[in-house]
């Protein structure tokens, strides 16, 4: 059996499609264009190329984006002067600090500096909060966009066992928050597994649903997953061969019912659900 690939990349050009139609409505209707503002600090490639697929993707929605560039040497301070201006400027609707920051700077201090209705990549104590509560402001990007491939490819989420590698603050950690949550995007069952969890492969192989967030390329073998289970690959990882992600693509399709190559797997959703924060974020503050 080989595996149905989920297409990633098919799809954020369908919701990028259907959310140029509502920027275009929001402007009509309020004469001004949401605006993302990226903040980039040094001149990591990877960060760049990050930066620059995030900005391009506004141009195609019709957005407005800015880049303000820090160098490699920047302080907290600095930092924390850029990104109040920032939060004062009307103009911008979301604010984007890339990660990662540079080890001088105190990132927390700095992701905790951007105003609550500004944080499109809700990061914020109190955006993190309200999604453990079930009543978010900005859904995370990595993790709703993991969401919504399941949603829009209509695989069944509530009841299911979804197991989770990988509790990082930036996907495992807020997945398992949207997935535990009551509604019918969600309701499964959630196990989230890390480097200290004995016996992986006992529970990913009980998953229904795997999603795999660890930054290690092909980590994951066939050995580890159930026939037929749907298979996330978040990972990014790059390698003498070019970008792989955390499972053995090759092996897994032939064992998994659904899979998410990389690229072209959740990496363009998360450039897409950063948008529809953007777009939310400048309808909360008209
Ligand atoms: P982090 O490094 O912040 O977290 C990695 C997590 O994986 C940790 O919880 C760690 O456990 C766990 N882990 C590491 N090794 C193992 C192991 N051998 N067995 C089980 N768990 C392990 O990574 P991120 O969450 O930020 O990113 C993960 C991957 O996803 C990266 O490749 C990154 O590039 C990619 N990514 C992709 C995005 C996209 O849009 N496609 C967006 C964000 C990230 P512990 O906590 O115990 O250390």
């Amino acid at each position: 059996m080989t595996a149905i690939i989920l297409d990633g990349k098919a799809l954020a050009g369908e919701l990028q499609a259907e959310l140029a139609v509502d920027v275009a409505d929001f402007i009509q209707n309020n004469g001004v264009s949401p605006c993302l503002a990226a903040v980039l600090v040094g001149d990591n490639p990877a960060s760049e190329v990050y930066v620059r697929n995030k900005r391009q993707a506004c141009e195609r929605a019709g957005m407005e984006s800015q880049l303000h560039r820090l160098p490699d040497d920047a302080t907290t301070e600095s930092l924390l002067a850029l990104v109040h201006k920032l939060n004062k400027d009307a103009a911008v609707h979301g604010i984007l600090v890339q990660l990662p920051l540079p080890p001088q700077v105190e990132a927390t201090r700095v992701l905790d500096a951007v105003h609550p209705l500004k944080d499109v990549d809700a990061f914020h104590p109190e955006n993190v909060g309200r999604i453990v509560q079930g009543r978010p402001r900005f859904l995370p990007c990595t993790p709703h966009g993991v969401q919504m491939l399941l949603v829009r490819r209509s695989v069944p989420i509530a009841g299911r066992h979804v197991v989770i590698v990988g509790r990082s603050d930036i996907v495992g950690k807020p997945l398992a928050n949207l997935l535990v949550q009551r509604g019918p995007t969600a309701d499964a069952t959630v196990t989230v597994c890390h480097s200290q969890t004995h016996d992986l492969a006992a529970l990913t192989r009980q998953a229904d649903i795997l999603v795999v967030a660890i930054g290690r390329a092909r980590f994951v073998t066939a050995e580890m997953v159930k026939p037929g289970a749907v298979v996330i690959d978040v990972g990014m990882n790059r390698t003498p061969e070019g970008l792989a992600g955390d499972v053995d693509f090759a092996a897994v399709k032939e064992v998994a019912g659904m899979i998410t190559p990389v690229p072209g797997g959740v990496g363009p959703l998360t450039v897409t659900m950063l948008l529809q924060n953007t777009l939310a974020a400048a309808r909360l503050q008209q």
